[in-house]
This record gives C-alpha cells, structure tokens and sequence, in this order.
C-alpha cells in the first residue's frame, strides 16, 4: 500500500519524503539526513534485507512505525555496489540548501532535498562500482512498425557504456535479435512497457540476465527521434553524423531520454552513435555463445572461459576491448587480415612490443576517467590519471614514430596519439601534487609551484606559527619586554600578553596596542597587524581551498573540451594493448596466422582447444593435436560433415568445440592454437553442445535441445558452422536415432553447412555410404589388459564399439556392476541380429523426400498408408463419366467417410 500523506498526521518531513518517493516509484530512494542516507518503508525493508543491516523505526505513519535503516554518507558507494549489482535501482535524494536557510523561513520548515540522481546498472560511473575489465553497456530495444524486415519484425537496438562514452547502433530482426543481444551483453536494458507484456519478447530479453528497465512508450517516438539526437549533441542536423536507420534513431533516441530521465539533465559526453553493420559480424545465437564459453563459463565466471585464456593484456581499456572484439567477431576478410597484421607486427618486434607494453602498463584508465569528470562526478586523481595516460601516450607514440612503415591499425593509433593534447596532459602533470586525495573537498592535491597566490596562502597558513613567533620575539625586542607572548584562545583570537608591570609601553601607545583585558597580574593587547595577520590565516586556508576547486574547475573544463581527442588517444592505447597482447598470446601459446578468406574452407592441421590446452599443462599431460577438414572437396561445392563416433569421454566434444573456437579466434583477428588453419569466413556460428536444464523457463533437457537444434535448422546456411554433439540423447534410443538420423539428413540436403557431429548411435554411420559429403571419424583407444586407454586422436573411419562399461569401470562402478554390465551386454549383442541401420537405409527413400519442397515430405506412418491405400482404390472404382449428380454427391460422402 502506498503511503499516503491525506491520512492522519504527517511531520513536514515525511510529507516531503513521500511527496519524493512518489515521483520515483520504481527505485529505492537514498533520501540524505546529515551524515546519513535513510531509507524508509519497504524500501528500508528490502535494503536491510539487502545489505543484511539493521532494520529499526523512526516515528510513526497512520498510526503504524516506519520502518527505516540507513548507510553513512561516507561509505554509501559500497552499499551502492551491492544494491546495483542485486539489480536495484537507488535515487540519491540530496539536501539542496544550507539547514540555516531552512531555519530562516520558520521552525518548521524542512531542508529543500531534491533527487540528484538515479543509480541503475547501466548507468554508473565510479570506479568501486565498475569492473575494469568489463564494458557495462546499458542498452535500449526499439521496434519499428512499417520496418522493412522482410517477414517479422524490425527492430533498433541502442548501446552505451556510460563510463567511456561509448555509443553503438544496429538494426536487427527477429532471427537475429536474441543473438544480437546476447552478443551486446547489457547490464540494463531499456525499452518499452508494452513490449515486455508479450510472452516471446519477454523470454528473449529476461534469458539475457540484465536488468530490465520499461519505460513508456513515448520514450520511442519516433516523431521526436531525430530532434532529441541533434539536441543531446547540440548539432542542428545529424547530416554531419553516419546516416541511421528509422529503427536505429528510435533507438537511440530511446536511450537518450533515458540517461535524461536518470542523470537529470546532466549530459555525460557521448561519442556520436556509431553504426554497427549487421552484416559485418559473425552471428552466434546466445546458447552456442553460453555452450561455447566464450566470454564466461556456464557457471557464470571469467575463469575458464576462452577469454580469460587468451587475456594477456595490462589495462583495463584493453581488456574491454578485447572482450568485445571476441564477441562480435568480422566476417569481412579484409579487416579480419588488418588486425592479423597488426599483430604479425608485434610478434616479429619482441623489443619494441615488450617496450610499448612496459609503457600500457602504467598507464591510467583514462576514458574512464573522462568521463566521470564530465558528468561531475571526478576527483583529483581522475585528473591524474589523465595526466599519467597522456604520458604514456606521448612515450609510446615516441617509440613509434621512429620506427618506420607500419601496418593500418597501427598506423591509425600513432596517428591518434600523436594528435592527442599532449600540452594540457603535460599541464595536468605539472598541476596536480604527487598522491592527491579522492575527493576534491578535501584540497591539498595542487601540486607547490603552479599557482603562486595558493603557494603564498599555504605557506601563510603552514607556517603560521613561525610568523608569529618572529612577531613575538621582534616585538619583544623592540619593546624591551623579555617576557612577551603572543596567545591564541577562542574568545579573544589572538593577542599579545605580558605582566601588568611590564605594560607600560604598551599602555603608553594607545593608537598601536589596542588594549583587550585586563588579567590578574597580567595585561592583553593586540594590533592592527596582529588583527591582519590573524584574519589571513583563519581564511587562508578557506582561500587555498576556493583556489584550488577553481583550478580544479578550470582544468577540468580544459579536459572535457579535449575529450574527442583525449577519447581517440585512450582508445589507440587500447588497440596497441589487444594487439601487443595478442601477439604475446601467439608467442607463449605457439598459436598460428590462419588464412581467412571468402572461400567455404575449413582446413586446421593440429588444431587445439586453447582452453583445455592450457588446463593440462597444469597437469603434464599433453594436448593431443588434431586435423579437421570440412571444406568443399574437388567433386562437390558444399562443404562437408564429420560424423564423430568414439567412446564417451575420447575427446569428442572438446574436439567439436575446438574448432568452432579456433573459428572465433580467427574471425576476431586473432593468431589460432594450430599449425596450419584456412577458414572460409563463417557467417553464423551454432552449437548444440553439453545438456542443461532451463528449469528457470520450464523446459526440460530434451526441450532445450530440440529447440536449439531447430534453431539450427532452421537457419544455418553453406556458409555456417555448425557443431551437434550428441543430440537426441535426452530421449528414448530409437526417437534419438531417429532425430540425429534425421537431423544430419536435412543438414546435408537443405543447409549444407560444414558441421561436426557427435554421436554414440554407431547405426548412422551407416549414412555415410548414402550421403557424398558425410565422412565418418572416431576417436583412436587402445584397449590394454581389459581397460580402455583414450589417445584423443580423431581418425577416419567409425568406432566399432562404445566402450561404455569400461568407462564406467573407469568411473568407479562397484566391481560387481561391472561384470553383471558385461554379462548383459553380451547376451544383448547375440540378440541383436537385424541390424537397425542396415534395415533402415533399405527402408527409407531419403533421397526421394528431399528433392521435395520439405512441408510435402509423406509421413511414412504406416496406418496412414493404408488409409491412403484404400482411398486409392475407392477412387479408382468412380468414373465421373459415367456419373449422376446424385452418384457424384454419394461418392464424395463415401470419400469423406474414409478420411
Ligand atoms: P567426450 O565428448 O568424447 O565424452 P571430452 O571431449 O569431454 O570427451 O573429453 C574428455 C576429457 O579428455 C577432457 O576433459 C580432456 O581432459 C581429455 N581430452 C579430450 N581431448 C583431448 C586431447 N585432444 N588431448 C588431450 N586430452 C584430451
């Protein structure tokens, strides 16, 4: 129930306090009292659950307590970081005036408060609530009617990482949608209200693990779309700007009220929203990219994943980077070849590379940075790590601009360091003292020197004591009054003391030595100068403070307005970063330069799985290296489909995974774990691998893996990669045989795609004599005094037998399980005369079916060819020659009755 201030007796505070919370329903409210935020209601409730602390009362409402807990101001952002990283919402609520100017307009009256801002997982800025190794994209989805999508639907999707300014468009469409997304991986993700009520919609944007942020739906407007873009970049027409989509400007400017409506006005400098070319990337679904691992496991961490395997890179920015180069991997060959020669580059200059990277290591997260300084919300050390980053740049572009003709990329990032501000980073280096403090409240962080007003200050108000004592003992002097002093006490300030029988010159001079109070035994006195000096130093150091926030302002103001370039600069050092790492990866690695081109290739000699690679290596055992080859060969132009048979545990699914992997690598630039590669660029990429529950979505294991294998055929093409391992698992064998049967059958005729196929049902491999681009492999084991030994090499041909009791022996199966397994198996190998596969490929006519649009294919149930039988012959009986109207009718009641 909402508390409502009509009813019974409200304090002025709480009125203002839920006259606020009304107007931000959908957050917790942080609402500031002194040194302290407070939250009430159920919002107390849920932060005390929250942040596991105590949940007390403050008064009551309508007669019941308010419940309250609180969080001091000065540790507020760690408390922030868990409420945003439980996907909460906060509003800070500020005081917005002094309490004494409360106090003037009446007892009664309540501080002015105001909300300042409101918190949410993609819109954060500080440092302790972000990870640097991670983008933290907030995202908004449009949908545009009247779209061109050919069938379905269009739609505009918007990305932002606040924390750098980085901003994206693209179009997308339903098939691409839910990989789209997952490949953008949003902390947040805006849209409207009424797109979260329909159920299919919902299920794709909650399956992405962001929080969810629905706004109405004026905040898509497309009417508005294009004003609100060229208002946020103060431009009068976007014409300067790439050339957006309707879907992508609604987007946009979607996401732009947002930050509106959640920085309340404040404008965080974004770049101009670059287009992002569906086109131009590898499409991966968001179940291949959660099997595959790419950027964390399936339990959710970094570790493990392929890019914690192949991170080596020093900064924060880079690691970023190269995330989402591995996400979004090309699929245009030229560029693909661009980033390949970067780091061929850097893999032949080990010296300059180890140079370069000495220097990344030092250098500051400086869009980070930026950033935050211009949303307001820096500190000193934000300046100096602009500071310490722009050196670096300046070093680094120093150690290449001698070196010579370099490759596009690099060439591009010399350029953006060389044009970077280097005067004012070396201003900001001269300006800020060596460990300045976070905030710039508490002054002390302009470095002696820089400004000769604030040195003068400092100095006055440091050494204040020394002029005085210099005071004392000139005044002493010239006074003859050895015991002289100059005091200091709260009521009188300072003065100068000395025994009332010593005053006499100071008595006798009226105009200088103002007297102040008369002690026992002793006399007070003070002077113009006393009284000047006294002042300077009680507002030296206010004054000190003043100049220093105005240095900070104004440098803070240079940097802002070098932005663009500042931007440019950190995003050269970026690249150098992934490049450099990259190549350091090839190296240790022994990783090697694929050819990627537009051909349908798919060649990889001694192919490894990077991750399981290096996972052995902790354990001695070596990676057994393997071939893969699923191009076209001389009498066929598709590509081919290894059908991989082998004992469980042989090595087959790291196997299939391998190569999706070195595929990715390739696609995103990078040098791959194999000797020899050659990829034909893959458009999309699926997998079907490993079995997990969607228990969250109420499907079982078999749902899942029937309809991601759909998915897949349903959209792979000749150009697609596509990975099944063993599907039709989850079910009764012979509905599993019959799937995987059907399954490679239709990817064989219809998609045509190069695929891997992992399977334990040895029957189809007998497809393989039917089907000219089916090739059978297996993985070799070598069986040793009864046990089984794996070799983990793949080899053509297919396994002979399953191995599963030995498996299971391995595993650890009581001794007498074992032997009973072998009794049975064998009596059930006696039995099985009628080889199934042998039946099945006499059976079926495949070949028949699939020249046929696919919807016509006959059942072959066997009743209904009987039904179908009889219609025959009971058509074959009319002869509508010879026929009465009335005859005819008969005849097709008869007809009907027999269907
Ligand atoms: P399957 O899919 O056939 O059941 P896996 O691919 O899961 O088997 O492999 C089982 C284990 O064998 C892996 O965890 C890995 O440790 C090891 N393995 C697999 N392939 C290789 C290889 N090529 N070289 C060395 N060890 C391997």
């Amino acid at each position: 129930e909402k508390p409502s201030p009509a009813k019974g007796r409200v304090t002025p505070m709480m009125a203002q306090y839920i006259e606020i919370k009304t107007a931000n329903p959908d957050s917790l409210l942080f609402y500031r009292m002194g040194d302290f935020y407070e939250l009430f209601f159920e919002d107390a409730e849920i932060a005390s659950q929250s942040l596991g602390i105590t949940l007390t009362k403050r008064g009551k409402h309508n007669g019941d307590d308010i419940p309250m807990c609180g969080v001091p101001v000065h540790a507020a952002d760690d408390y922030l970081q868990k409420l945003i990283g439980l996907g909460h919402r906060v509003s800070v609520c500020e005081q917005t005036e002094d309490p004494a100017e409360a106090k003037k307009r009446g007892s009664k009256s309540v501080v002015r408060r105001d909300v300042v801002r409101l918190v949410t997982p993609g819109t954060i800025t500080e440092d302790r609530l972000l990870d640097a190794k991670r983008n933290n994209f907030l995202a908004s989805l449009a949908r545009v009617k009247g779209g061109s999508a050919a069938d379905g639907n269009l739609y505009g999707l918007a990305w932002i990482d606040m924390s750098t300014g980085m901003f994206r468009v693209a179009e997308s469409d339903d098939v691409r949608l839910a990989a789209d997304l997952a490949r953008i991986d949003p902390s947040e993700l805006v849209l409207a209200d009424a797109l979260l009520q329909e159920t299919e919609l919902r299920a794709t944007v909650e399956g992405l693990g962001a929080a969810l942020s629905p706004v109405p739906r004026t905040f898509f407007d497309g009417a508005n779309a294009q004003d609100r873009l060229s208002t946020y970049f103060s431009v009068g027409t976007l014409d300067g700007f790439a050339h957006y989509t309707r879907a992508e400007l609604i987007a946009a400017s979607g996401i732009l009220a947002y930050i509106d409506k959640t920085q309340l006005g404040e404008r965080p400098p974004l770049d101009p929203p670059v287009k992002e070319a569906a086109a131009g990337q590898l499409l991966i679904d968001p179940a291949t990219r959660a099997n595959l691992e790419l950027t964390r496991t399936l339990s959710g961490e970094r570790r493990g994943s392929l890019l914690s395997a192949i991170d080596k890179t020093v900064t924060g920015a880079g690691s970023r980077l190269l995330a989402s180069r591995l996400a979004g991997p090309l699929t245009d060959p030229e560029q693909i070849r661009h980033r390949q020669d970067t780091i061929a580059f850097f893999a032949s200059d080990t010296m300059q590379r180890e140079d370069i990277r000495g220097l990344l290591k030092s250098a500051p997260d400086m869009s980070r940075a930026l950033s935050r300084l211009a949303v307001d919300r820096g500190g000193p050390r934000d300046l100096q790590s602009i500071a310490f980053a722009m050196k670096s740049a300046r070093e680094i572009a120093g150690l290449l601009a001698s070196g010579g003709a370099y490759p596009q990329e690099v060439g591009f990032a010399v350029q953006k360091l060389e044009q970077a501000p280097h005067a004012l980073g070396e201003k900001l280096g001269i300006a800020i003292a060596e460990e300045p403090p976070l905030l710039k409240r508490d002054g002390g962080f302009v470095a002696p020197g820089y400004n000769p007003d604030l040195d003068e200050l400092k100095a006055l108000r440091d050494q204040s004591r020394k002029v005085i004592a210099q005071m004392q003992a000139d005044l002493a002097e010239e006074l003859g009054i050895r015991s002289l002093k100059i005091k200091h006490n709260n009521v009188l300030g300072w003065f100068m003391e000395a025994p009332t029988a010593q005053c006499d010159p100071m008595k006798d001079d009226p105009a200088r030595f103002i007297h102040r109070q008369t002690m026992a035994g002793a006399m007070r006195f003070t002077t113009t100068e006393l009284a000047d000096l006294e002042s300077k130093i009680a507002s030296a150091g206010e004054r000190a403070l003043a100049i220093e926030l105005e240095i900070f302002n104004e440098l803070t103001k240079a940097v802002v307005a070098a932005g663009g370039l500042i931007k440019a600069a950190a995003e050269a050092l970026a690249i150098l970063d992934v490049s450099t790492s990259l190549a350091v990866l090839a190296e240790a690695e022994n990783y090697s330069r694929p050819t990627v081109d537009g051909s349908l290739a798919f060649t990889i000699e001694g192919g490894r799985h990077p991750v399981v690679e290096q996972a052995l290596r902790k354990t001695g055992e070596p990676f057994v290296a393997n071939n893969a080859n699923l191009g076209p060969e001389e009498s066929y132009e598709n590509g081919q489909i290894w059908l991989i048979t082998g004992p469980n545990m042989a090595g087959k699914s790291t196997f299939l995974r391998q190569n999706a992997l070195i595929a990715v690598l390739a696609q995103m630039g990078s040098f791959v774990p194999a000797t020899n590669a050659h990829i034909g660029v893959v458009d999309r990429l699926f997998s079907r691998v490993g079995a997990a529950d969607d228990l969250a979505r109420g499907r079982s294991t078999f749902m899942v893996e029937m309809v991601e294998t759909a998915a897949i055929l349903n959209q792979a093409t000749d150009r697609s990669l596509v990975i099944l391992d063993e599907i039709g698992r989850g079910t009764a064998t012979f509905d599993g045989l019959s799937i995987a049967w059907a399954a490679i059958e239709h990817l064989h005729e219809t998609n045509r795609s190069r695929s891997l196929f992992a399977t334990h049902y040895h029957e189809i491999t007998a497809l393989s004599q039917r089907l000219e681009r089916l090739n059978n492999a297996t993985v070799r084991v070598k069986e040793w005094k009864g046990d089984v030994v794996f070799l983990h090499e793949i080899v053509e041909g297919a396994a002979d037998r399953s191995y599963g009791i030995q498996v299971a022996k391995l595993a650890g199966l009581p001794k007498t399980v074992v032997s009973r397994a072998q009794k049975i198996l064998k009596q059930l190998e006696e039995q099985d005369t009628n080889k199934p596969s042998e039946k099945l490929l006499d059976d079926l006519p495949l070949f028949a079916s699939f020249s046929q649009p696919l919807e016509t294919i006959p059942e072959p149930e066997e009743e209904e060819n009987y039904v179908s039988n009889e219609l025959a012959e009971l058509l074959d009986s009319f002869d509508p020659d010879d026929m009465t109207p009335r005859q005819a009718q008969e005849a097709l009641y008869a007809l009907k009755q027999k269907q």
